[in-house]
């Protein structure tokens, strides 16, 4: 099965795909981690990268396709994988139908987690990561036990740098100019469901696991 997640920034996307590939067994595709990784490694495509990603902005089309392209040819892809954060402008959406076409593949469900803007700025600010593990928590709607300590496996928790006020602007005008344009691309496939991703954790969950068990 091959899934889709849409939806502005803290919509709830990492949150979900984290549940959702445990409960489907496929791998959790996310462009902002990749991006994450290599600049955290400072290899030319985190330095590549960074320049957008500090600024809030989108990371050129051409830079994040390949991304893409190395990631879902890998074996582990075959029966099926969840992309997070990917496709993020039309560009990006022409050129995952014709990867996916050359691999005799097609995307499945492309599920929209809707959040009305005013909610989006509490949720990223609030958002803490496990510097280990990558788990997300947020600091009053999904706590961890112990304060800025992960549950998992006791790593540190940290606040993503462009998660500030400030980028999260312009990272919302990035979204609604660039991304949501795509839901219509998808709805006129017929494969857009929308999800209302303003539900506790627990019931948005839920709700897309019936919508994809069909
Ligand atoms: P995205 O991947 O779409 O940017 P995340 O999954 O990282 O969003 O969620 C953003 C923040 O909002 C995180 O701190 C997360 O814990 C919190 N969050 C996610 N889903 C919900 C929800 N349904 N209700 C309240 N907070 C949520
Ligand atoms: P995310 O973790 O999905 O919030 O992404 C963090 C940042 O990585 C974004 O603000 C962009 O700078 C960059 N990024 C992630 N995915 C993409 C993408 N598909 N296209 C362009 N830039 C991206």
């Amino acid at each position: 099965m091959n899934i889709l997640f849409m939806g502005p920034p803290g919509a709830g996307k990492g949150t979900q795909a984290e549940r959702i590939v445990a409960e489907f067994g496929i791998p959790h595709i996310s462009t902002g981690d990749a991006f994450r990784l290599a600049m955290k490694e400072g290899t030319p495509l985190g330095q590549k990268a960074k320049e957008y990603v500090d600024k809030g902005l989108l990371v050129p089309d051409e830079v994040t396709n390949g991304i893409v392209r190395d990631r879902i040819s890998q074996d582990d892809c075959k029966n099926g994988f969840l992309l997070d954060g990917f496709p993020r402008t039309l560009a990006q959406a022409e050129a995952l139908d014709a990867m996916l076409a050359e691999m005799g593949r097609q995307i499945d469900h492309v599920i929209n987690l809707k959040v009305d803007r005013s909610f989006l700025l509490t949720r990223l600010t609030g958002r803490r990561i496990c510097k280990e593990c990558g788990t997300t928590y947020h600091i009053v709607f999904n706590p961890p036990k112990v304060p800025g300590v992960c549950d998992k496996d006791g790593g540190e928790l940290y606040q993503r740098s462009d998660d500030t006020e400030e980028k999260v602007g312009t990272r919302l005008d990035e979204y609604t100019s660039k991304t949501a344009p795509l839901l219509d691309y998808y709805a006129g496939k017929g494969l857009l469901r929308e999800v209302n991703g303003e539900k506790e954790i627990d019931a948005v969950t839920a709700d897309i696991a019936s919508l994809l068990r069909g």
